[in-house]
């Protein structure tokens, strides 16, 4: 028996460039055959579409709308949805696990702190990073950041990569250090055929399940479709 999850999606709730609400989402993976998602809306730091005027907790709040959409219609039509993050440090993209919206109202610091110190806090808090896209070439790209010994794993397939040699970097890189790989689609849409995702032999409970499985390189398989 196999699972399918999508480990990099987003919504328009919470992604400037998200073109699908969260419920939309889950009923697009659940038609596809999914098993389930985790929502990695762009971050305060990254394309946000949360107004940064506001007060921590409701930008929070609000940040989380895309998730919970999805949520609540994957409770409904039976897709797991699990919670994510893009975080941002100067396009350096980092898929943050394992934690939550009461986790994110309790650190603001998030916002001010170094690169290497976010990386710390999310795996002392009992998250996992995820570097997204590490060789992307792209407008909003300054320069390309590694931390090989920093990440848990590397995304080495993104679907939203145009250019295939970006993800065979990727991959070399993977290899080079001998960090695990995952895939992922970077959906912001529901017309592109291309796409990541990481095949279990069990089904995953939570996003905690997600975390140890990858950790214990226990990925059956990835999928990578252009
Ligand atoms: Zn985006
Ligand atoms: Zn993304």
């Amino acid at each position: 028996m196999e699972y399918i999850y999508e480990t990099h999606c987003h919504t328009s709730e919470a992604s400037a460039c998200g073109e699908l609400g969260g419920a939309e989402l889950a009923r697009f993976y659940k038609q596809k055959g999914y098993d389930g998602i985790i929502v990695t809306d762009h971050f305060f730091n990254g394309n946000c579409a949360v107004d940064k005027k506001l007060d921590w907790h409701t930008k929070c709040e609000l940040y989380c709308g895309g998730y919970k959409a999805a949520k609540a219609e994957g409770d409904r039509i039976g897709l797991s949805v699990f919670f994510g993050i893009e975080y941002s440090y100067l396009g350096t993209d980092l898929l943050t696990y394992g934690v939550d919206e009461d986790w994110l109202k309790a650190h603001p610091e998030v916002m001010e702190i170094g690169v290497k110190e976010y990386i710390k806090l999310i795996h002392e808090s009992g998250g996992m990073i995820v570097h997204a896209h590490p060789f992307r070439e792209a407008w909003y790209i300054d320069t390309i950041r590694l931390y090989p010994y920093d990440v848990d794993a590397v995304e080495v397939f993104n679907a939203g990569n145009h250019d295939p040699e970006f993800n065979r970097r990727a991959d070399w890189y993977a290899d080079s250090y001998g960090l695990i790989k995952v895939a992922g689609s970077d959906r912001h849409e529901d017309r592109s055929e291309a796409e990541g995702a990481v095949v279990f032999e069990q089904k995953l409970e939570t996003v905690q399940d997600y975390i140890s499985l990858v950790r214990q390189d226990g990925v059956a398989r990835l999928i990578c479709r252009y």
